[in-house]
């Protein structure tokens, strides 16, 4: 049977006195595509986050391709995995922000090449060849050696994917990424995402407001209401067949 590539095992979050995730279960699968959508500050971004563990649970486990990202122990302490570990799991995980994120000082192909190079210690060349390949994707084959303050917006949320595709993750996190682009930009971006989950087979977890794109392309979605999944389910179930009154409510706001 196919065994999910992250889990999340009643997960909570608190910041100060304020808990904003109040037990979160998810399984993703792997090549799944998920959108999280739910109203601002219920916790989606926060979700997210800690699988790039730019956040530390409260509490729970979460598991990434079976291994440990974080641990509760019986006394109540949150134990992140170890550095090795942590290496393993980061390299399978890629992530693209609202606010892009680039290397200001390098040029756009220099931005992809990086990592693999540093981090994963590959080939020059090898990344290189990927890159362009991964950047003509995205439809920047004639910008490689641009810089990003000479792109536009949408362009650089483009790079910012390409950057992500070129470590050959298991999984893609999308964080709201058309959420501080121009309108006019923001189809060139999605129609990326678009064609990414038609052709690529990793997984993929969009927190988005665009809602019918999202309801589009995603085999499951979740709605997040005060920090609980308060539904899940195929974009049908959820848009159509839910009668969760909040969730009506949000639709009615968002479509
Ligand atoms: P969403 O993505 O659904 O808008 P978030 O996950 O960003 O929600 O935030 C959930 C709640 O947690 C919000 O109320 C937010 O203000 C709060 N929050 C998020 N990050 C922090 C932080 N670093 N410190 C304090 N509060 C935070």
């Amino acid at each position: 049977m196919l065994k999910p590539i992250v889990e999340y095992k009643d997960v909570h979050k608190s910041f100060g006195e304020v808990e904003v995730l109040k037990g979160i279960n998810l399984d993703i699968y792997p090549g799944e595509k998920i959108a999280v959508i739910g109203p601002s500050g219920s916790g989606k971004t926060t979700i997210i986050r800690m699988l790039m563990t730019l956040e530390e649970p409260t509490s729970g486990d979460i598991y990434v391709d079976g291994k440990n990202l974080w641990k509760m122990e019986k006394n109540g302490e949150m134990v992140r995995a170890n550095e090795k570990h942590l290496r393993e799991i980061r390299s399978d995980i890629g992530m693209v922000f609202q606010h892009f994120n680039l290397f200001p000082h390098m040029t756009i192909l220099e931005n992809c090449m990086t990592a693999p190079i540093h981090v994963k210690k590959e080939d020059k060349e090898e990344v290189r060849e990927r890159s362009i390949h991964m950047l003509e994707r995205v439809g920047l084959g004639d910008k490689l050696n641009n810089y990003p303050s000479q792109l536009s917006g949408g362009q650089k949320q483009r790079v910012a994917m390409a950057r992500a595709l070129v470590m050959r993750p298991k999984i893609m996190l999308f964080d709201e990424v058309t959420s501080a682009l121009d309108p006019e930009l923001v189809g060139e971006v999605l129609e990326v995402i678009r064609d990414l989950a038609k052709h690529e087979d990793m997984a993929m977890v969009l927190v988005t407001h665009e809602m019918d794109f999202a309801l589009d392309i995603a085999d499951k979605v979740l709605f997040l209401d005060k920090g609980i999944i308060a539904e899940q389910g195929t974009a049908r179930e959820v848009i159509e067949q839910s009668d969760n009154a909040r969730l009506q409510e949000f639709l009615r706001r968002f479509r």
